[in-house]
């Protein structure tokens, strides 16, 4: 499973980095870091997607293809 940041939308609210602290985090400068790209911590994965309120996170497991957030368009 990744997750994947669409860093078009994403406006470093950091409610993603709050909900999964160990995959997600926010550098000196607002931007988000993504630790690690293939999660391994799924419930904390599925809980920053949700929190995003731009939809900017996704999650791919590689088998359905990509989740979008919620009000991902
Ligand atoms: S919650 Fe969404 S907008 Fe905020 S830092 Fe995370 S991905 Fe970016």
């Amino acid at each position: 499973m990744r997750i994947e940041v669409n860093r078009a939308r994403c406006e470093g609210h950091g409610l993603c980095a709050g909900a999964a602290p160990a995959l997600l985090r926010l550098d000196d400068d607002g931007e988000l870091v993504v630790g690690s790209e293939d999660v391994t911590d799924a419930a904390h994965a599925e809980a920053a997607v949700r929190v995003c309120p731009v939809a900017a996170l996704r999650l791919d497991d590689g088998a359905d293809g990509p989740r979008p957030g919620p009000g991902a368009a």
